[in-house]
C-alpha cells in the first residue's frame, strides 16, 4: 500500500517543461487571448468556464522550456478556480508553484500570467448579460461579494456570494411599496409585471407580503406544485412571467404566517438566493406593507433596488403612511418612481365613467409635496376585484378597458423615468394565460 507521501504529487514535482499539461488550443472555449511579450515569445491561452467557474484551460507558447512550464502550471493553478479567482493568479504565484525559474526566464511566468488573465476577462465580456457582468462570470475583484467582510464567516460569505449570483443577473429591481395593507398593492404589482411581460421584457414577480401573499390567488396558481432543478427552486412561469410566492408555501390558504423576525428574513433571503431566477429584465417585487423590519429586510437583500413605486388611497388618513413610505425610501437610497393612487373614485361597470366616492388627489398633492413623480389614479373597478378573484391579471382580461388605459399610461410613465425599457417586444399577449403555466 502506498505511504500518505507516495499517494501525494506535489504539482512542483512534476517537470512541467518536459510534460507540459493542456497543450494545444480547446474545443468549445469561451475565453481566448493571445500575447506576445517583450522577450518576442507568444503565449496563447484557451478557457471554459461555466457558471463562473473554470473548467478548463488550455494554452500554446512558441516560447521554450521555461514558457512551456509556466503556462502549463498557470492552467493547473486556473482549473476548477472562479473566473476572477483564475484572472488573479500572478507570476509569484506561478513561480512558487514552479519552485522557481533561473532569474532570466522569470518574464515567462509573467507572461503566462498575463495572458490567462486576458483570457479570463475575455470570457467575463463573453458571458455577460448586457453588458453588465454578473457574479457567475465576473472577474471584477472589486465586486463586494468577492469581498469577505471583517467578522463575517465563511458560510455567510458563501450564502452572500451565491445571493449576489442571483441579484446580478436581474437587470432592474423594483419594489412595490405601501403604508399599509388593503390599498391594492399587490394588485399593482401583478399588473405591473404582466404589463412588462406584455412589452417583451423578461420578468419575475416576487411576493414577500408575509402577512397576506395574495399572488398566487390574484394568477390562478394556488394549485400550481412547485419544483426544483438541481437542488434550485424553480418559479412558477406563466408566459414569460415568473412567479414566486410565499403564498405557495402555505398547505392551506387560510393559514396564518406566525413566524419571527429571523425566520421571515430566511425566508426573503431564500426565496433570492435559492431560486433559479435566471437573467430576467425586471424583478417586481411585492413589498410587506409599512416600513417597518420586514420591507426594510427587503430593501436590504436586494441590495440595490432601481425603484420603488409607492401605492395609496384617496383617503386622508392615507396620506401619513405615504409620506413615510417616501421617507422611508429616502432613507434607504430608494430612487422612488412614483405615487400610484389606487381605488380612486369609482368606475361604473356599464360605461366605465368614474364617479368620485371619496375626495381625491391626496396622492398627488403628496407626490407634488415631496417633489416625486405621480403616476396616476387608478379607479375602483369591480372588474379588477373580480379579475383578482379569478385569477387573472386585469390588464389582460379587460385589455381595452379605460381603467387597463390607467394602467398602461402608468407603465409608459415609469419606461419614461427609465425604470424599465418598455419597447414592444415578444407577442406576449397571447402567451399570459393560466393554460401556459408549466
Ligand atoms: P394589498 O396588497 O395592498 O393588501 P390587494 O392588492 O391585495 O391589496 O387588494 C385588496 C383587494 O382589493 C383585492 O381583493 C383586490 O381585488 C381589490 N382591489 C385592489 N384594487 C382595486 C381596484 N382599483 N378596484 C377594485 N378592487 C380593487
Amino acid at each position: 500500500m502506498e505511504s500518505p507521501e507516495q499517494q501525494f504529487v506535489s504539482p512542483t514535482v512534476i517537470d512541467h517543461a518536459q510534460a507540459p499539461r493542456n497543450r494545444g488550443p480547446l474545443a468549445n472555449f469561451n475565453g481566448h487571448a493571445r500575447i506576445t511579450g517583450p522577450c518576442g515569445d507568444t503565449m496563447a491561452f484557451w478557457v471554459r468556464a461555466r457558471e463562473g467557474t473554470v473548467e478548463n484551460v488550455s494554452f500554446v507558447t512558441d516560447g521554450c522550456g521555461p514558457s512551456l512550464a509556466s503556462g502549463s502550471m498557470a492552467t493547473c493553478l486556473a482549473e476548477g478556480k472562479r473566473l476572477n479567482q483564475a484572472a488573479a493568479i500572478t507570476q509569484r504565484d506561478i513561480l512558487a508553484a514552479l519552485g522557481g525559474l533561473p532569474g532570466e526566464v522569470e518574464h515567462c511566468a509573467l507572461l503566462a500570467a498575463n495572458t490567462l488573465k486576458a483570457a479570463c476577462e475575455d470570457a467575463v465580456r463573453r458571458m455577460t448579460l448586457d453588458g453588465k457582468p454578473n457574479c457567475e462570470t465576473c472577474a471584477d475583484a472589486s465586486c463586494a461579494a468577492h469581498q469577505r467582510l471583517a467578522g463575517e464567516t465563511e458560510e455567510a460569505f458563501a450564502e452572500r456570494q451565491q445571493l449576489q449570483a442571483k441579484l446580478c443577473r436581474i437587470h432592474k429591481k423594483i419594489l412595490v411599496l405601501s403604508g399599509k395593507g388593503g390599498v391594492g398593492k399587490s394588485t399593482i404589482a401583478v399588473n405591473l409585471a404582466v404589463a412588462f411581460v406584455l412589452a417583451g421584457r423578461k420578468v419575475g414577480l416576487l411576493d414577500v407580503d408575509i402577512h397576506g401573499p395574495s399572488i398566487p390567488t390574484m394568477l390562478g396558481l394556488e394549485t400550481v406544485p412547485l419544483h426544483e432543478v438541481g437542488g434550485e427552486l424553480c418559479p412558477v412561469e406563466m408566459g414569460g412571467l415568473k412567479v414566486l410566492s410565499l403564498g405557495f408555501f402555505l398547505k392551506n390558504p387560510d393559514d396564518a404566517v406566525i413566524w419571527r423576525g429571523p425566520m421571515k428574513m430566511k425566508a426573503i433571503q431564500q426565496f433570492l438566493k435559492d431560486v433559479a431566477w435566471g437573467d430576467l429584465d425586471v424583478l417586481v417585487v411585492d413589498s410587506p406593507p409599512g416600513t417597518g423590519d420586514e420591507p426594510l429586510s427587503v430593501c436590504q437583500l436586494l441590495g440595490k433596488v432601481d425603484g420603488a413605486v409607492v401605492v395609496t388611497t384617496p383617503q386622508k388618513v392615507a396620506a401619513v403612511d405615504v409620506r413615510k413610505s417616501i421617507s422611508f425610501c429616502r432613507q434607504l437610497g430608494v430612487p422612488v418612481l412614483g405615487v400610484v393612487e389606487n381605488m380612486s373614485g369609482f368606475a361604473c361597470p356599464r360605461c366605465g365613467e368614474v364617479t368620485a366616492v371619496f375626495p381625491s388627489g391626496g396622492g398627488r398633492r403628496i407626490a407634488e409635496d415631496m417633489n416625486v413623480p405621480f403616476l396616476g389614479s387608478i379607479p375602483m373597478d369591480p372588474k379588477i376585484a373580480e379579475s383578482c378573484d379569478e385569477g387573472r391579471a386585469y390588464i389582460t382580461n379587460y385589455t381595452d378597458s379605460p381603467t387597463a388605459v390607467i394602467m398602461r399610461n402608468i407603465v409608459a410613465r415609469l419606461s419614461e423615468a427609465g425604470a424599465i425599457s418598455t419597447s414592444e417586444g415578444a407577442d406576449a399577449a397571447s402567451t399570459m394565460d393560466r393554460t401556459n403555466v408549466e
